[in-house]
Formats: C-alpha cells, sequence, structure tokens
C-alpha cells in the first residue's frame, strides 16, 4: 500500500473521522464516501492518533487556568509579604518574598511557552495575568 494517504487529502476527511469515532463500520464510511475500507483502515490507524492527541493538547490547555490560579495564590502572598515587611524591615523575610516572586515569573514563563501553539488560550491567559493584581 502506498504511503500517501487518500484520506487525509479527502475533502470529507472530518466527516469520516467523526462517523469513525461514533462507532460506524469502516466498510460504511468507507462506501458512503467513495473510498477504500483499506484506506479508511490505514487512516483511522496511523493518522487519527495524532489528531486525538491534539485534543488533549486543548484540553491541556484548558487545565492551565487551574495552574492560573495557583500562580495568582503565589503572586500574592508574594505581596503580601512584601507590603508586611516594608513595615518591620524583616529584610529576610523580603528576601523570601522576592525568591517567591522569581518562581511565579518562572511559571508565567513556562506556562506562555506551553500555550504557544494554542496562541488563543495563550492571549487570555495572558490577559488575566495582565489584569491580575
Ligand atoms: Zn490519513
Amino acid at each position: 500500500m502506498p504511503r500517501t494517504c487518500s484520506i487525509c487529502s479527502h475533502e470529507h476527511r472530518d466527516a469520516m473521522e467523526d462517523a469513525f469515532i461514533a462507532g460506524m463500520p469502516k466498510r460504511r464510511i468507507a462506501s458512503q464516501h467513495g473510498v477504500s475500507e483499506r484506506a479508511v483502515r490505514y487512516h483511522m490507524r496511523e493518522h487519527l492518533p495524532a489528531l486525538l492527541a491534539l485534543a488533549r493538547d486543548a484540553e491541556r490547555a484548558a487545565r492551565a487556568d487551574t495552574l492560573l490560579d495557583r500562580m495568582e495564590g503565589l503572586q500574592s502572598r508574594t505581596l503580601a509579604i512584601l507590603e508586611a515587611t516594608e513595615e518591620t524591615h524583616d529584610h529576610r523575610s523580603a528576601l523570601a518574598a522576592i525568591q517567591l516572586n522569581a518562581e511565579w515569573r518562572e511559571l508565567r514563563g513556562v506556562i506562555v511557552t506551553a500555550l504557544e501553539p494554542h496562541p488563543a488560550a495563550r492571549d487570555s491567559v495572558l490577559r488575566a495575568l495582565e489584569g491580575g493584581t
């Protein structure tokens, strides 16, 4: 069987994948779209997993919101400590707070990088960070 996949370039590719995920027999998908059952089997086995992995990435991007909440918690803690040490001149605590803040910055960088393939999600995360306390 040639390496090229007739399903990948097929105009009904999405419909065929949806049908397959919904449990339609490959033979029926093939006859409905005028392709060979063998091509459908090949595509669903070799190429669909990559698509499902992309869907998982989108789920992961959604979970970044939870991570964002944790980051915001970390940031408020840092600010609270900094405010407190302004009055007490407790430099050791101030230093700890600054280190905490560095941790926050690092987390922020990690998230922005992780969201690079998802510009919309990344932009909303960045907006939330800029608008945060
Ligand atoms: Zn394919």
